[in-house]
């Protein structure tokens, strides 16, 4: 058993006052040393006390960061996820004892054994023979997507097509059910057909055509057989309601925040640098939707559905 020296938080606090002064914790190797340090120099670019680490270890093999944010721009805030998401991604191939190329393994079925990244030199022989475990994350930062780019060494941006999204969710969706979804819209529906196929595995749920109305995305599905009292039914509904009113806040060309704009007789939802026609004021007031048990409001600051006493929309 190799014994792991680790990062100790005293020489992170002395290291980054700023930004790991409230450090308390870490549970992770000298091997990613380098990218720990690489992460806190980016985020020492940023306001001071805008950003604190508080507790540095590791999850499923790799590194895991934990950090407090206080009044950042949203452009921050997406610099800060980067910065972390970023050594997070390349601590998955860095040996945490060494810092020379490593992987993490799949422990067979049974073992006891933890998730580790680990250079050929410090596995234990036994484990060179485990599979490699290569799942690509994408990391919604922004209103986009992300992954890390391993050849690269950099986070790059994902770019959502139509194709793409029909490919990965074609189990749920008619053909050419996506055809006509303004490019701005793809991650949240790629997210809304994420949570709807988990809800209804196994159910017969089919969407026929996903269309833009009214400055908004709306859906045609079937799903059978389920009745109303089906839980599922709740979740699905409440997915639905969730994209429609993120949809008419997003901009369907650009996917960043949008309001309503009049023209040509037809309403469009666009960002500021999009905008054309004339803004619909109204629009931005509130968005409340009817569900089966009552009333829900779309809130655009945590990104959610609240529920409401009634249609006028004051919880
Ligand atoms: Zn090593
Ligand atoms: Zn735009």
């Amino acid at each position: 058993m190799i014994e792991l020296e680790r990062i100790r938080p005293e020489v992170l606090r002395g290291s980054f006052p700023m930004v790991c002064g409230d450090c308390r914790y870490t549970d992770v190797g000298t091997g990613w040393r380098g990218i720990v340090w690489q992460m806190c120099l980016d985020l020492e670019r940023l306001p001071a006390g805008s950003v604190k680490i508080t507790e540095l270890g590791e999850k499923m093999g790799g590194l895991r960061v934990s950090m407090h944010t206080d009044g950042l721009s949203p452009e921050q805030e997406a610099a800060v996820r980067l910065a972390k998401v970023l050594a997070e991604e390349r601590s998955r191939y860095l040996c945490e004892v060494c810092g020379e190329i490593g992987s993490i393994r799949r422990p067979p079925d049974g073992s006891a054994e933890w998730l580790r990244c680990r250079c050929h030199r410090h596995m234990p022989r036994d484990q060179t023979a485990w599979p490699i475990i290569r799942r690509e994350r994408r990391h919604r930062i922004g209103g986009q997507y992300w992954v890390y780019d391993h050849l690269l060494d950099r986070m790059r941006v994902d770019e959502l097509t139509a194709e793409k999204i029909y490919q990965t969710y074609r189990g749920i969706l008619s053909v050419g059910a996506v055809d006509h979804v303004p490019v701005g819209w793809l991650a949240i529906l790629d997210e809304y057909l994420r949570a709807a196929a988990t809800s209804m595995e196994g159910a017969d749920f089919r969407i026929q055509r996903i269309v833009e109305a009214h400055g908004g995305l709306d859906l045609e599905s079937t799903s059978r057989p389920m009745s109303m009292t089906d839980p599922r039914f709740d979740s699905l509904e409440r997915l639905g309601i969730l994209l429609e009113a993120r949809s008419l806040t997003t901009c369907r060309e650009c996917g960043r925040r949008g309001h309503g704009y009049a023209i040509d007789g037809d309403i469009q939802t666009l960002c500021d640098d999009h905008a054309v026609g004339t803004l619909i004021r109204e629009r931005d007031l509130g968005f409340v939707r009817a569900t089966l048990d009552g009333f829900v409001r779309y809130d655009i600051e945590t990104d959610s559905l609240v529920d409401v006493e009634h249609p006028a929309g004051d919880a």
